[in-house]
């Protein structure tokens, strides 16, 4: 890590060219960039590194390389708004793999039930950091391919995803209604937003419904065979199954596909992506 090492020794902090350029090429997505935007997404990322910092965890041997992958991608949503919309994140924490969180809950019975879940991602809310799996993230940039082919389903992304969740919970508890700018966003209505994103969410929950009615009922999802098996069947769907665990993972999974491969959710949700696009202030369907 010894460029960024050197980083925070200097007064203004500056990602190398040839490292920002191999890592821009590993995201086939920002190809639609101009010179000045990609610019402006280097300096984003600069100062997100100076100002939040990135750490490693649970052993990562944290090179330049990943912190600049992580803060670039983590940049792109902010791109034409504010990195202000970061004000209420600690920092930036990478796992090497998926990371394992416990839970306690207590059910109406006064029974205590706690168990654990590996992550690949977490926005922690009131203040807290964004954790990330570095395997996940990797996983999510090298299953792009060439993106010069515009492919069909959904793209994922772990790092849009979670700092997508970070603007969301601006407002409180993450619930897919991001906060509007007075700067910028003036121009979106509170309640076509509301309207739009119920309508693609009970759309989006009802068609994977109707699809998870053809699994067999011993249907087990730890089991390789049957997650294989789910992902065939979802394959076609315009987003990640998982945009239909909540509204505010509708928000992060129609983030991650807008920034990503936004054409399959833009066909099947106009809407959404129009409403995107005004939010973000991109238009992602662009040619480069
Ligand atoms: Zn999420």
């Amino acid at each position: 890590m010894q460029w960024l090492r050197r980083l925070f020794q200097r007064n203004r902090p500056q990602i190398p060219e040839v490292l920002w350029h191999d890592c821009v090429a590993r995201m086939p997505f920002l190809r639609r960039l101009s010179d000045a935007d990609l610019l402006r997404l280097k300096q984003l990322a600069e100062t997100l590194l100076d100002t939040k910092g990135i750490t490693a965890a649970g052993g990562l041997d944290l090179s330049d390389e990943i912190a600049v992958l992580v803060a670039a991608q983590a940049a792109l949503p902010v791109l034409n708004l504010s990195l202000d919309l970061y004000r209420d994140m600690a920092g930036i924490i990478v796992y090497p793999s998926a990371f394992i969180v416990s839970h306690s809950e207590v059910d109406e019975d006064g029974v205590v039930h706690e168990w654990q879940e590996p992550l690949s991602g977490e926005a922690v809310n009131s203040g807290g950091a964004v954790v990330l799996s570095w395997e996940d993230a990797q996983y999510d940039l090298d299953d792009l391919g060439d993106l010069g082919q515009p492919g069909s389903g959904a793209a994922c992304n772990v790092v849009i995803h979670e700092f997508s969740h970070k603007i969301d919970m601006l407002r409180g508890d993450a619930n897919g209604y991001p906060p509007f700018l007075a700067k910028y966003h003036q121009g979106i209505s509170a309640e076509l937003w509301q309207q739009g994103f119920t309508r693609a969410y009970a759309d989006f929950s009802a068609r994977l419904d109707v699809l998870e009615q053809q699994l067999p009922p011993d249907f087990d999802p730890d089991d390789p065979a049957c997650a294989a098996h789910y992902d065939a069947l979802t394959a076609a769907l315009p987003l990640d199954p998982y945009a239909a665990y909540h509204p505010a993972e509708f928000f992060a999974v129609a983030s991650e596909a807008f920034f990503v491969r936004p054409a399959p959710m833009a066909a099947a949700y106009p809407e959404i992506y129009r409403l995107l696009s005004q939010y973000y202030r991109q238009d992602t369907l662009s040619a480069a």
